[in-house]
């Protein structure tokens, strides 16, 4: 039995335990696949802070065990993604019973315990069914992709307009995916040439290297007009001030997933031409919406090297950082 316990900076234990349905709507879940994400990387580390202990792991697959009478739409066996963010409760919009427009919401393995564990007891509403035509890889990619859609929707596009993605590791390749779904074209840009292969794989037609000729071939991919938004993917290495000088006037620029990195924006540019700034890091309330997508084929993770592993140290997978940067996931199958 597994029990992963962050107790501090660098400070991960095991320590097993049993839990318990305490209420009618509440399921007990035995947590299956785990994939590591950045954000584990950086709670690891302390570049995120939460408060101690705390279970970290927040992109997890589970098996219902046992489930209230309650909950409906659950029984043993349904399989299951746990919802990594939730409403907070207190904030007006959840006390006025609208937690979808919660304005403070909490994530998981930073504001609650996340699942790097055997079993999680909690409210059946903080888990999704899953369809079998959506398998395991794909369902533990829900929330890359639902921010890759609070995305999309930020930035209001239509059909045929270009959309520089700068960095194509993990989570710049599946944004460029749910653009392409959306009939947007992406213009993906990074220095590391498997990544760029792996766009075009996915059926990316624009992929270009962080080059001195990058300027003119995105003139050329444009028609000369520039790209109509750029996304900036924040775990990317390449410097963010690409991003603004691939974008023509009164055009938007998204900061977007996670990172604990510090570098500045020049502002030159972002006064020059009148742009707009935003920053999308999570999505609440995204997950049906994903899950549909998915059924319908929406993202393909084929191309993504995948480590499953079922003897693991997770400190020490976690201490250097997550592969998914290489375009690698790792995953824990958590098994009795
Ligand atoms: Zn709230």
């Amino acid at each position: 039995m597994d029990n992963w316990i962050l107790k501090g900076v660098k400070n991960l234990v095991n320590e097993p335990c049993t839990v318990n349905i305490t209420s009618p709507t509440q399921v007990k879940v035995k947590v299956t696949h785990l994939l590591l994400t950045d954000t584990d990387a950086l709670l690891y580390g302390g570049e995120i802070e939460t408060s101690y202990p705390r279970i970290p792991g927040r992109a997890a697959i589970g098996v219902v065990t046992e489930a209230g009478e309650a909950c409906y739409g659950m029984e043993k066996g349904t399989r299951v993604y746990f919802e990594p963010v939730r409403a907070c409760g207190e904030c007006l919009a959840c006390k006025s019973g609208k937690p979808k427009d919660c304005v403070s919401t909490i994530s998981a393995g930073k504001d609650f315990d996340g699942f790097m564990r055997d079993f999680v007891v909690c409210e059946y509403t903080d888990v999704a069914p899953l369809p079998d035509s959506v398998d395991d890889f794909h369902a533990l990619c829900i929330e890359t992709i639902a921010i890759a859609e609070n995305i999309y929707d930020k930035l209001n596009l239509s059909a045929g307009q270009r959309v520089a993605v700068v960095g194509a590791d993990f989570s710049g390749n599946i944004l460029a995916q749910v653009l392409q779904y959306h009939k947007v074209i992406p213009v993906v840009i990074d220095n590391n040439a498997v990544n760029l292969e792996r766009a075009h794989k996915c059926g990316i037609y624009y992929a270009f290297a962080a080059d001195d000729e990058l300027k003119n071939k995105i003139l050329n991919a444009t028609s000369g007009n520039l790209c109509d938004a750029a996304i900036y993917c924040a775990n990317s290495k390449l410097p963010v001030s690409i991003t603004t000088r691939l974008i023509g006037n009164d055009k938007t620029v998204v900061l977007g997933f996670t990172s604990a990195s510090n570098a500045g924006m020049e502002i030159g540019d972002i006064l020059k031409k009148n742009l707009t700034v935003t920053g999308v890091s999570t999505a609440h309330d995204y997950t049906d919406a994903v899950i549909n997508m998915l059924v319908h084929n929406a993202v393909n993770i084929n191309f993504f090297e995948k480590k499953v592993l079922t003897e693991y140290n997770p400190a020490e997978l976690l201490s250097g950082g997550t592969d998914l940067k290489k375009g690698i996931m790792t995953i824990l199958k958590m098994i009795f």
